[in-house]
């Protein structure tokens, strides 16, 4: 039995039972916290004790809603023809990137989008994939890369019937058997991925409706409203919204995730809250995409989680973003959203829900995933003002913890080739990028 003493620590527990210990330690074994306190004194002799320095540890954080297969388009050429709506950077960008990821450049954006996580302090990860023409086994590849990285992974793949029949029956099928092969595996959660309402016909989606049906403990993942152009396909379709035309096909369960949700109705909300299913919002990718802002009675009703939307990896920064997107348009004096508790509280909630277990927590039964700042506040930092210091003054991690075990200690990754991974990237990158210029 491993166990570990890690002392002389600044622990930040956002939004738990005791939020903030100076000078405090934290007790592990097996992989998981079995006390924190002030001073821990009576533990076992033969424990290891590690001098963490006076860091500054917060749980390892989950990031919502991701896009791994993103992951090399960072600095990618822009499209020839300058896309002018929401429905043109799909086609002319990310569908185009789709279609050209193959089995290795799928791996090195797996394995690129990872490490970033990690070294942003991201321990728990849902993906929404999506590599159009290496379908079978993709899965399975990020589930064996997120294992060596030891962060935990939801998986989906994501179905749409843009590519045609058989591409959308490959989708189902990836989809299928991850659920099968990967649903009792701890640290997995296969879901269902579909893309969005407006590129999955009403034959496709009773198909889905009818996997479903068979299938407990797991849901969708899926886009909704995150334009205005996915509902007025909904409602050419003959729905009243997409939440509707969803619902139809019995596709809302309480495990079901819905990402952005910009553009829905009080019905669309009220139905969400009466089947369970769980929102998250990504406030820099709904920037840079121009499409809305979610309003802030949604976030609070339905307790919306916080993703990246492939935008970036690092939580804090897009807590950060979301803050100052909303600020620029609100007057004075008007209540914003508070994005750490969407982070630190609203993740939790759905990750737990998620994995069937306890996260994101600094507390005894919690797994030991951790994340240490070596940060020398310039004002002071006590519990009342810890928010304003993690939302304005922490930059990136120096040592990241799972499962009891350090992937990332003072700053240097064990036993990952953090440049072999990076090189492997920047030339699959060049690859990628020239295979984007022959797709259609
Ligand atoms: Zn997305």
């Amino acid at each position: 039995m491993s166990q570990i003493l890690l002392t002389n620590l600044r622990i930040i527990n956002p939004f738990g039972d005791v939020e903030f210990i100076e000078n405090g330690s934290i007790e592990i074994s097996d992989g998981s916290i079995v006390s924190v306190g002030a001073e821990l004194t009576d533990s076992a002799p033969d424990i290891q004790k590690i001098d963490m320095g006076g860091k500054t540890v917060l749980p390892g954080m989950i990031n919502a809603h991701t896009h791994l297969y993103s992951s090399l388009a960072l600095g990618m050429p822009p499209s020839q023809n300058n896309p002018v709506n929401f429905t043109e950077i799909l086609k002319q960008v990310w569908w185009k990137l789709d279609r050209a990821l193959d089995e290795d450049s799928t791996r090195a954006s797996f394995q690129v989008g990872l490490l970033n996580a990690l070294k942003n302090g991201v321990t728990t990860l849902v993906d929404h994939h999506s590599s159009q023409n290496f379908i079978d086994g993709s899965t399975r590849q990020l589930v064996e890369l997120a294992d060596a990285f030891g962060i935990r992974i939801a998986t989906a793949f994501e179905t749409s019937d843009r590519n045609g029949d058989d591409t959308f029956a490959s989708g189902l099928d990836e989809n299928l058997t991850a659920i099968h092969e990967f649903a009792n595996r701890e640290h997995i959660h296969p879901m269902l991925g579909l893309h969005a309402s407006f590129t999955l016909s009403d034959k496709s989606l009773k198909a889905i409706g009818k996997e479903l049906e068979n299938l407990t403990g797991t849901g969708i993942h899926i886009h909704v409203a995150e334009d205005l152009a996915d509902e007025r396909d909904a409602k050419m379709k003959g729905y009243h919204s997409v939440i509707q035309r969803l619902d139809k096909f019995n596709l809302l369960n309480e495990h079901s995730l819905i990402i952005h949700g910009i553009h829905m109705e009080q019905t669309d909300i009220d139905l969400i809250l009466k089947r369970g299913a769980q929102l998250v919002h990504c406030p820099t990718s709904n920037a840079n995409n121009r499409v809305g802002n979610l309003s802030p009675l949604v976030v609070r009703k339905l307790n919306a989680g916080l993703g990246t939307d492939g935008m970036q990896s690092n939580m804090l920064k897009e807590a950060k973003e979301g803050t100052l997107i909303r600020s620029a348009s609100l007057p004075g004096g008007v209540e914003s959203v508070n994005y750490l508790q969407l982070l630190f509280q609203n993740n939790r909630t759905i990750a737990e829900k998620m994995f069937n277990q306890k996260l994101g927590k600094i507390e005894s039964g919690y797994p030991a995933d951790l994340v240490f700042y070596d940060y020398c506040p310039v004002t002071e930092l006590n519990d009342t003002n810890w928010q304003g210091h993690a939302l304005f003054g922490f930059e990136s991690p120096t040592d990241v913890m799972t499962r009891g075990l350090f992937r990332i200690k003072n700053g240097k990754l064990a036993g990952i080739d953090e440049n072999g991974i990076f090189n492997n990237a920047q030339s699959e990158s060049r690859r990628l990028w020239q295979s984007m210029k022959n797709v259609t």
